[in-house]
């Protein structure tokens, strides 16, 4: 369950483009949300359509990555940081990272037997492939964005970056205790 890193020579030309608006992005819609999660994509040098079918943005419990009939869904909840868009990115970034590593699956195991072997109860929350996994997309979610703004910011801006890297590393131990 291993995620290939950003390929580093595609990154300043991705920077410039990523960091051209400062502010959060305002995530209200199934458009805002769709928006956050191509930009949370091209941080990572993936196209987002290649790996998800379907946003939706609603009243949900939490981000999740799901797989309903044939179409792969990333749902956006209304509760998404609205201050912080490392927070948005890095929510983001998990769940595509999610997706990646369903594809792997298929891409491994054909898609019948990919399917079920990534959805098997042997995975299912709770259990410690599951915790397996949470460290490694959010590890992976983090250093995608640390790849892009790291280094590179100041002021309040540093300030609610650090704050969202925090929230991560506090994720990532949580799930680490449980694997
Ligand atoms: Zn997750």
């Amino acid at each position: 369950m291993r995620l290939h890193r950003a390929a580093k020579a595609t990154l300043p030309a991705r920077f410039a483009r990523l960091t051209r608006s400062q502010g959060p992005s305002i995530v209200r819609d199934q458009a805002s949300a769709t928006r956050l999660l191509e930009k949370a994509a091209a941080h990572s040098g993936v196209d987002l359509w290649k790996y998800v079918d379907e946003v939706r943005y609603g009243n949900f419990e939490y981000p999740s990555f799901s797989v309903q009939g044939r179409v792969r869904v990333i749902q956006i909840p209304t509760q998404i940081s609205q201050s912080n868009k490392y927070e948005q990115l890095l929510t983001a970034a998990h769940e595509i990272n999610h997706a990646r590593i369903y594809d792997k699956f298929l891409k491994r195991l054909g898609y019948i037997r990919g399917h079920e072997e990534y959805w098997s109860v042997a995975r299912n929350r709770g259990t410690q492939l599951y915790a397996r996994e949470e460290v490694i997309v959010e590890r992976t979610a983090q250093i995608q964005i640390r790849s892009v703004f790291e280094g590179k910011l100041s002021g309040s801006n540093l300030r609610r970056f650090i704050q969202a890297i925090d929230n991560s590393n506090e994720y990532i131990r949580d799930y680490r205790m449980r694997m």
